[in-house]
């Protein structure tokens, strides 16, 4: 199978010819690729594969590709607030039966240190206040290391190496083909300095990556499917 991205992205073009395997060529017109996309399910991934690898069909979709961002975030923006708030209320209850009377217990002391470092641990876990401002940059970003991976230098991208006679997995990337981008790159891509993004944006950054990533994934293996059964 061709790499349907690169199909993707030769949408305009009246016919495509691709190989199918076994030897065989398939032409392809767009109504092909266009009915094959419409097998894949909607949703993020979906946006994803076409913001990705056909941005002139993405520009018309631009609001749905935000919705899905969105809802992909919201869930995990309120997790965080409820535990930054639960772990707050924690600490004042331990602080409150300290100061109800009588000398703290060691019991009561060791609580308090508990609370307090899930406190902090529950603060550093949430992401900058600023996050759903800065989403549609960080999407971008996110959206244009998608599409132009850091392809591994000692396998070429290919996630493998030929041994003599046995074909095997590229140590440098596990198999991946693809190293990460650079904090240095990224921080630029979002428009920070690398200090900034290590401190404040790297998290929020790399959970969007892995999650958009594995969504494009799987769409584009939808779009696979669906193209070999048209082929
Ligand atoms: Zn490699």
């Amino acid at each position: 199978m061709a790499n349907v991205r690169e199909l993707l992205g030769r949408l305009n073009q009246q016919t495509i010819r691709y190989d199918v395997g076994r030897g065989g060529i398939a032409e392809l017109t767009n109504q092909d690729i266009a009915a094959a996309l419409a097998f894949v399910e909607p949703g993020l991934g979906r946006e994803l594969l076409e913001a990705c690898w056909w941005p002139d069909g993405a520009a018309l979709r631009r609001k749905q590709l935000r919705d899905q961002v969105l809802a992909l975030v919201q869930p995990e923006l309120r997790r965080q607030c409820r535990a930054l708030e639960e772990a707050r209320i924690d600490v004042g209850i331990a602080k409150a039966c300290i100061g109800w009377g009588g000398a703290a217990t060691a019991e009561q002391a060791r609580e308090l240190e508990r609370a307090t470092a899930r406190l902090e641990r529950a603060a550093a876990e949430c992401w900058p206040r600023t996050t759903l401002e800065s989403l549609p940059t960080l999407a971008q970003a996110v959206i244009r290391e998608i599409a132009h991976p850091n392809l591994c230098s000692d396998c070429e991208g290919r996630g493998h190496r030929v041994a003599g006679e046995l074909v095997v997995a590229c140590i440098a990337c596990s198999g991946h083909g693809i190293t990460p981008m650079s904090d240095r790159k990224r921080a630029a891509a979002i428009g920070r300095d690398e200090s900034t993004y290590r401190q404040t944006w790297r998290g929020v950054y790399q959970w969007l990556l892995v999650r958009m990533r594995d969504a494009e994934s799987q769409a584009a293996a939808q779009l696979a499917a669906a193209l070999s059964r048209a082929a």
